[in-house]
């Protein structure tokens, strides 16, 4: 089976444990304002034009975002690192996007991947439905789950989707004791606010199960220019990036509640 896959980066060292091969999905339910892959959010291959400058002359050409790829031959690209998954404690990350939207693709990929000794982790931002997460529970190691905004309104506004899924989800996995690391992107005024980080620490104690680690990821401007290229506009292009030491004190607001923080990913 194929899927649209936007990227593959190899010794990825920011997805996960150890050394891994993170496999970007295209396509993704949620337009969060501070996306900084929005040539993952449409699930179709996509032409951009893209910019070189050689001794003051600018060349243009136009790209494709995005590629039909077969299960068997990311399998194959990934055997060829599999000493370095086994030598790290690393191994394969499905991250987009939202790899949940290309469930079947998903569901035979982390199969095939299972059968060959890699540890899998999904990186999601936990919008699909209860039955997607149940067919994955036996095949994903550890989930990388989003939290955003426990306000719905505010989710609403920020992702353009409810929340209550992706809590529902949360409790889900939680529930059948699946790995679970929380990822909370940092985004100033948005997400960082007392009230926002009250709630999701209220929720992560009213877990059945304690999460493994809570990470927070300050807000960065690296998908500024990608706005540009695909002509869309960036709700945040005013927004300077934050520095690892903004988000500290929420780290040590987080860890009050007995919860191992990380910042960054
Ligand atoms: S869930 Fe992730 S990939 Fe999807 S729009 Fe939000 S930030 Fe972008």
């Amino acid at each position: 089976m194929e899927g649209l896959i936007f990227d593959i980066k190899k010794y990825s060292v920011n997805d996960g444990p150890g050394i891994r091969t993170t496999v970007f999905f295209k396509g993704c339910p949620l337009r969060c304002w501070w996306c900084h892959n929005p040539e993952s959010q449409e699930y179709k291959v996509q032409t951009i034009e893209v910019s070189h400058k050689l001794e003051e002359k600018v060349y243009s050409q136009q790209k494709n975002v995005g590629k039909y790829i077969e299960t068997d031959d990311i399998l194959s690209d990934l055997m060829k690192d599999a000493v370095f998954y086994e030598e790290s404690d690393g191994g394969v990350t499905f991250s987009g996007g939202e790899p949940c939207m290309q469930v079947d693709f998903l569901v035979e990929l982390a199969n095939k991947c299972k059968k060959k000794n890699i540890h899998t982790i999904l990186d999601t931002c936990g919008y699909a439905s209860i039955s997607v997460f149940s067919a994955l529970l036996p095949m994903i190691d550890l989930f990388l789950f989003d939290l955003k905004l426990i306000d719905n309104n505010l989710h609403l506004k920020y992702t353009g989707c409810s929340n209550e899924v992706i809590t529902a989800n949360l409790k889900f996995l939680s529930q059948h004791k699946a790995n679970i690391i929380i990822r909370i992107p940092v985004i100033p005024g948005i997400t960082d606010t007392k009230r926002n980080m009250d709630a999701i620490a209220y929720m992560l104690e009213d877990l059945p199960n304690r999460v493994q680690e809570v990470h927070l990821l300050p807000y960065h401007k690296i998908g500024v220019n990608k706005y540009n290229r695909l002509a869309k506009q960036n709700p945040l292009q005013d927004i300077e990036s934050m520095k690892k030491e903004d988000t500290i004190q929420l780290g040590d607001f987080i860890e009050t509640k007995g919860f191992k923080v990380k910042i960054g990913g």
